[in-house]
């Protein structure tokens, strides 16, 4: 197949290129979850020079075999900026979407310092263990500010990187919640038409992120702590709310006790929240990432669940709606930024703005004013 020109003949010439351009770089090497590292293996398993750019079919035939460096070179492509790699990385994945989907996504989120890379690293272990072939994503769309992503970082899940039924893949670098977003569903899609059935995708459970990870996975996980003050409670009941579990972590020591308590808590407060996913009742567990008390039973959780919601036709509908809502919150995207940045719209926006502030303008007439110069 020709590197050029295989999009369908209905899709305009650079269609789709516009979402490339709203983020910035995306992580270029490295990050490919490889022991050791990605630059001292030169050859990939099919005997393909790392460096060269490979074609449509052998990032496709890679992937399918699992080959590790063409699924980091694969996962590089998509999270490119360049357009000329769009159309491309979009070709890969139209190829690689009948090899999807055969995974359960769990999300995982909870504050700094609850434990999430630590549960995440014991929990990989444990079900590499039994043979699943587990994919660590994440979702953080703060790592510009932070220079550099704090999560997925593979020195934080030491054991789990240097495992060979593992992959993990930090953040993509950042700039909108949007173009992160994007990067981490179709780096989820890749990972497994790779044959990864376990994908844990994390991020930090403050902001945005969270509603945005709830709405790419099947199972969302909240990590808690034991007598945290009230005020954080606060701030963690419309995460609560997301959540398909709650697990309040480090029980363990000392602690034990007050995590048996705080589960009790959660318990109660979750009694009186509707479910985030219909027939299934949220609960509060407890585990010890460190010691790995409470990882099986929590595992076993989310096979239960995926039996009853895969039974009950709520699995296959969240995907179904999760797929359709991701097309249209990149057209939204896309139409936001096409409406803030057309000339005409910014020629009158001032003064509209004035007209509806100093009462002269009713709403309705300056949205009506401002969408007939946009679509002029
Ligand atoms: P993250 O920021 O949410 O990823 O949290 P980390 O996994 O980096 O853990 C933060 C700190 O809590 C580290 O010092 C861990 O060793 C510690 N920690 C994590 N899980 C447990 C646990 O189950 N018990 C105890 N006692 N400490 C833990």
């Amino acid at each position: 197949m020709s590197e050029k020109n295989h999009k369908p003949d209905w899709v305009p010439e650079n269609a789709g290129a516009e979402f490339t351009t709203s983020v910035m770089s995306g992580v270029d090497g490295g990050h490919d979850g490889i022991p050791g590292q990605a630059s001292s293996s030169p050859m990939s398993r099919q005997g393909i020079p790392r460096r060269r750019r490979l074609t449509v079919d052998e990032y496709v035939s890679g992937v399918l075999a699992g080959d590790r460096n063409t699924i980091a070179q694969a996962i590089t492509l998509v999270e490119s900026n360049a357009v000329a790699h769009f159309d491309m990385g979009q070709e890969v994945l139209r190829q690689l979407l009948p090899h999807t989907g055969n995974s359960i996504r769990i999300g995982i989120t909870g504050v700094p310092g609850v434990g999430k890379s630590t549960f995440i690293e014991a929990m990989g272990l444990h079900l590499c263990e039994q043979d699943h072939k587990v994919a660590v994503l994440a979702v953080d769309p703060s790592s510009t500010v932070t220079r550099g992503s704090i999560l997925g970082d593979k020195t934080r899940m030491e054991l789990l990187s240097r495992d060979l039924r593992a992959f993990i893949r930090p953040s993509p670098s950042s700039g909108t919640l949007g173009g992160v977003t994007r990067k981490s569903r179709e780096t989820m899609l890749i990972c497994e038409a790779a044959g990864f059935n376990v994908i844990l995708v994390e991020t930090v459970g403050v902001g945005q992120s969270e509603t945005t990870v709830r709405s790419m996975v099947d199972f969302f996980l909240l990590l808690m702590l034991a007598g945290a003050g009230d005020e954080l409670q606060g701030i963690k009941k419309g995460i609560m709310e997301l959540a398909d579990a709650l697990l309040v972590n480090k029980a363990d020591g000392d602690n034990r006790i007050r995590a048996n308590a705080a589960r009790a808590d959660y318990n109660r407060a979750l009694h009186y929240m509707a479910p985030a996913t219909e027939g299934w009742r949220t609960q509060a567990y407890t585990c010890s990432a460190m010691s790995g008390d409470g990882i099986a039973a929590i595992w076993k959780v989310i096979n239960e669940f995926r039996l009853l919601t895969t039974m009950s036709g709520a699995f296959d509908q969240r995907r179904q709606r999760q797929t359709l809502d991701w097309v249209y919150s990149m057209v939204e995207e896309h139409l936001r930024t096409s409406f803030f940045s057309h000339a005409g719209v910014g020629s009158i926006r001032t003064d509209v703005e004035c007209a509806v502030i100093e009462g002269h303008l009713p709403p309705t007439v300056a949205a009506q004013m401002l969408i007939r110069k946009y679509e002029g």
